[in-house]
């Protein structure tokens, strides 16, 4: 393993400037994107391309920082209401029994884009982890992104 330092980048790193290369920050800052299911100031909402379950969503930060401890306080007072209502549009969306909702923090943790702090929302049902998924490592989703969207989207709205 080789260390590159750049002690030059940590203002970025420490604002939460965007990054380059990162997939949320491009998604954040292209403002034609239909991706966006939803935004305010300081969050947007959007499918998950590589979706656990059809209606698998992220609150995505528009700012590209790693830890809920470095969201201003008014990125943190827009938060919880939009969960609020994320979760209401998938339970009336999809009907689940039950759902998921968290943060993979950094490499560590598990995150797909460890530098950029995104939530994690899915419904969820009954015996949903199926035998594709235990042994295959295939997920089976009946539903393609643009059902997905259309469905979540219609939600939001009402
Ligand atoms: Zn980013």
């Amino acid at each position: 393993m080789e260390y590159m330092f750049t002690p030059w980048r940590r203002k970025y790193v420490v604002d939460g400037v965007a990054e380059e290369g990162c997939v949320f920050c491009r998604l954040a800052a292209d403002e034609s994107a239909r991706d966006r299911l939803l935004e305010t100031e300081h969050w947007y909402l959007c499918l998950n391309a590589y979706p656990y379950c059809n209606g698998h969503l992220m609150l995505v930060s528009k700012n590209h920082l790693r830890w809920l401890s470095e969201l201003s306080s008014a990125a943190l007072a827009e938060m919880a209401p939009l969960l609020a209502r994320a979760e209401a549009a998938l339970r009336q969306a999809y009907d689940p029994e039950g759902m998921n909702m968290g943060i993979n923090f950094a490499d560590a943790g598990g995150a797909g884009v460890p530098g950029h702090l995104h939530i994690h929302l899915l419904p969820r049902w009954a015996g949903d982890t199926n035998f594709m998924t235990s042994v295959a490592q295939t997920r089976i989703l009946p539903e393609s992104l643009e059902q997905s969207f259309d469905r979540i989207e219609k939600a939001l709205a009402g």
